[in-house]
């Protein structure tokens, strides 16, 4: 199997209780890459300016992040700025500057064509075309997406619903997407535009997993300290779609499996500033706290 990731590679400004982090990098690719990497070898569509730092490229690499499909364009890298409140969950975008990214015409190589999973993270709807036509047939086709879209690009998102296989939202995006207050009820109602899968996230009280016939629910991992929340999704949907590709069929026990794949690596990600608890992280600890969950969750 294979997984290509299309999204942000960025640099990231963050201030949150713990601190303030100026130009750090992240994304929604590099994110949703790192995660996966512990499963397979996630290969990236996106693009960077050239005060992207080579150290950051080498890092991914080191990862065994596939980076042929990242674009060095003359200009500057995407820059996202957040802040967040003692509540994880609240959070404020205070600027967003696109930069390269804004004229953003994803390439897919050749060699990634076939690829059996694809995951949009966070694009434009109005671009998904372009770039789904540059791949053959893919297994899974998952997209996440974010309030900017929901809002600007409703009947586009809602149209894309309709050919993707698996969609990741927060709580706050279902609602607003579905129209639906009651979370049970905008994830069956999302699941009805379209998608085989619908994943809610439900921050540090987990996801919920909606299939046509099913639901299926995974905790979050008790973590006294969030430090960063930036990135988790991200990481949720990269443990996701890392361990189905390197699981290799969709079936339902492995789409829980995934489910807790997800919960783990995003549980990582909000241990430290912006992409640094990777930097450490290892596969032993991934597998590590998958058994904790398993302890947490059964009874
Ligand atoms: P998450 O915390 O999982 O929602 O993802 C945060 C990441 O998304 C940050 O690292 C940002 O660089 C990136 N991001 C924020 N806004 C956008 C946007 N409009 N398009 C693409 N990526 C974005």
């Amino acid at each position: 199997m294979s997984l290509v990731i299309v999204g942000s590679v960025a640099f990231d400004t963050i201030e949150t209780p713990f601190g303030r982090r100026e130009r750090i990098v992240g994304g929604s690719g590099t994110y949703c890459s790192l995660a996966a990497s512990y499963f397979t070898r996630p290969r990236v569509v996106g693009v960077v300016g050239r005060d992207f730092p080579r150290s950051a490229i080498a890092f991914l690499k080191s990862r065994h992040v596939d980076l042929h499909g990242l674009k060095v364009r003359p200009g500057k890298t995407f820059h996202w700025e957040g802040r967040y409140e003692k509540d994880p969950n609240l959070r404020t975008t205070v600027r967003t500057e696109l930069n390269v990214f804004k004229d953003f015409r994803p390439e897919v190589p050749a060699a990634y064509a076939g690829a059996d999973i694809v995951y949009l993270a966070n694009i434009d709807p109005d671009g998904h075309e372009f770039i789904l036509r540059q791949f053959r047939k893919p297994r899974l086709l998952a997209m996440d997406t974010i309030r900017f879209w929901i809002e600007t690009k409703r009947e586009a998102l809602r149209r894309e619903l309709g050919r993707i296989d698996l969609l990741f939202a927060n709580d706050e995006e279902a609602r607003l997407l579905s129209g639906e207050q009651n979370l049970i009820a905008a994830g069956q109602a999302l699941v009805g535009y379209g998608p085989r899968l619908v994943i809610l996230k439900k921050g540090e009280h987990g996801a919920l997993v909606f299939g046509r016939s099913f639901v299926f629910g995974v905790l979050a991992h008790p973590c006294p300290h969030v430090i960063d929340p930036t990135g988790a999704g991200d990481a949720f949907a990269g443990g996701f779609l890392g361990y189905l590709d390197r699981a290799g069929s969709l079936v339902r026990r492995n789409i829980r499996r995934a489910a807790v794949y997800g919960s783990v690596l995003a549980s990582f990600a909000i241990e430290d500033f912006g992409i640094d608890r990777f930097c450490t992280l290892d596969a032993a600890a991934v597998e590590g706290r998958f058994r904790e969950f398993r302890r947490l969750m059964s009874f």
